[in-house]
């Protein structure tokens, strides 16, 4: 349940009755509501006279649900925006991984030729096989945060694990919760101490459901920065890497508040496949396209099948603008 506490209710009385009813405290937009678990289906006796308005829900998808806030949520990533009623639709392009300050710099400087705002870069791998390269670590870190720096660009990468959690917040604009780390606790807690934006990639075996209830861990504790990715999820197929569910897409268009990003790279995992995807992604008006590039596909050290061309990428671009018009969008 969410209840939203009149504004004549104290500071000190909203923490003190988040307490004593167990539930989180947060401030969004001036008013104060507590939330408690989905399965509180009436305000608590002494809460009645102090209760302006209340939600009650069916599961814990609560603060991510439109029937919360109808209206989706905008998330600013430095000084651009995405979600609420921008219509933006941002194209977020790099490597998977940062390999060299020389193939990272070459991503920059194709990112600003191409008038885009924002890069990405893997320096934490959360590799399958503990002997495939693991990412550069806090030296990847330092190269990006150097391009940010330089170039103006806004970085993305993500947290492994939680050990390394506040030089990720330190040094980037948005912190990316992978596939594989997205039930870590220690990362969504962080995460949620925060305001930066958080980019939550749904594991490939996680229901809709799960998806979002990590999503409320973030809200729940304070950020209500929160964008939601689709990158694929494991199903019989074996021709490609994974199986990009647009039909999950649809359905959280429909019943959540959240920006909805889209990875077709990994979704696919082959390079040929990336295009096409993203135009049938930007036609479902989303609001943005984590797509990797790579200055030479052939030698990167991880995910070399799926990475496009400078080439392949600058062409993506141009592409996807017309779709995205079609259906109201503009790329950023
Ligand atoms: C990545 O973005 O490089 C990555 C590893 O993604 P995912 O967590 O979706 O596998
Ligand atoms: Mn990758």
């Amino acid at each position: 349940m969410i209840i939203e506490l009149k504004s004549t209710v104290s500071a000190n009385d909203c923490a003190t009755f988040a307490e004593k009813h167990k539930a989180f405290h947060i401030t969004y937009e001036g008013k104060n509501y507590l939330i408690t678990g989905s399965g509180v289906k009436e305000i608590p006796t002494e809460l009645e006279t102090n209760t302006s308005e209340h939600w009650v829900f069916a599961n814990d998808i609560q603060l991510a649900s439109k029937r919360f806030r109808s209206e989706k949520r905008e998330v600013k990533i430095g000084n651009v925006s995405i979600g609420g009623n921008t219509k933006n639709t941002i194209l977020i392009g790099g490597p998977c991984s940062v390999e060299s300050e020389e193939q990272i710099r070459s991503s920059a400087e194709l990112l600003v030729g191409m008038g885009l705002s924002t890069l990405r870069g893997g320096c934490y791998k959360p590799r399958t096989s503990p002997y495939s390269f693991q990412g550069l670590g806090l030296e990847g870190l330092q190269l990006l945060a150097k391009m940010r720096t330089e170039y103006g660009l806004n970085v993305i990468t993500e947290a492994r694990d939680a050990t390394h959690i506040d030089e990720i917040i330190e040094h980037t604009d948005i912190i990316q919760v992978g596939a594989k780390a997205m039930y870590d606790q220690g990362i969504l807690r962080a995460c949620a101490k925060i305001k930066k934006p958080v980019l939550i990639k749904r594991g490939f075996g996680t229901t809709l459901q799960e998806f979002v209830q990590a999503a409320e861990f973030v809200l729940a504790g304070g950020n209500e920065n929160v964008i939601l990715c689709e990158r694929g999820i494991r199903t019989f197929e074996t021709g490609t890497r994974f199986t990009l569910d647009l039909c999950g897409v649809a359905w959280l268009q429909e019943h959540t508040n959240l920006p909805i990003v889209l990875d077709p790279s990994h979704a696919m995992g082959y390079a040929y496949g990336v295009n096409p995807l993203a135009r049938a992604c930007v036609a479902m008006g989303i609001d943005g396209l984590l797509i990797e590039a790579h200055p030479n596909p052939k030698v990167a050290k991880s995910d070399a099948s799926q990475q496009l061309n400078y080439e392949e990428f600058k062409q993506l671009q141009k592409d996807l603008q017309a779709v995205a018009a079609s259906v109201g969008y503009k790329m950023i």
